[in-house]
């Protein structure tokens, strides 16, 4: 995802961008399983003396798990991205230094996703969980399990993750 500040001239200040990456390694994903799709982006990159301001918006599709099941979800991220770079010290925080002739717009591509994440994920609003003696997804159907202490202790595992909370 680089971006190659040669391809500006006198008369270009502006240039689209297209980018598409595959992501394997999810390790810096907090609770992502896997990638779905690409991690695509359509924007551009515009020019004003020493800054180069990147805009656009990012698109991808992640696998999670339900934190009440463990069953997997998939997640849609639609997100817009906004970086300015500068190849000159700044002196401004939300401004990256970059040097030579390219501008990698990924890490904070990766960045703008991680914050998208969500914290939480639910297979359905009422996921009833998984039995805690057998193991069962209880949404699947009841055990024979006697979970009467465990429906308590169920209610303030949904209460921990804010599940019920008044939106
Ligand atoms: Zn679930
Ligand atoms: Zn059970």
């Amino acid at each position: 995802m680089l971006i190659n500040i040669k391809d500006f001239k006198a008369d270009v200040n502006k240039i689209s961008l297209n980018f598409s990456q595959n992501i394997q390694d999810v390790n810096d994903f907090p609770d992502v399983v896997k990638f779905l799709s690409p991690v695509s982006f359509t924007g551009k990159v515009e020019k004003t003396d020493d800054f180069y301001t990147v805009t656009g918006k990012i698109h991808t599709d992640v696998c999670m798990n339900c934190v009440l099941c463990l069953e997997p979800v998939d997640i849609s991220i639609d997100c817009d991205f906004f970086q300015k770079y500068a190849n000159v010290d700044t002196k401004e925080d939300e401004t990256e230094f970059f040097q030579g002739d390219c501008i990698d717009i990924f890490k904070a591509l990766k960045d703008t996703i991680i914050c998208e994440i969500p914290m939480k994920v639910l297979c359905r609003e009422d996921c009833k969980g998984l039995c805690p003696k057998c193991g069962k997804n209880l949404n699947l159907g009841d055990c024979t399990c006697d979970n009467t202490k465990y429906n308590e202790s169920f209610k303030s595992l949904r209460a921990m993750f804010n599940l019920d909370e008044e939106v």
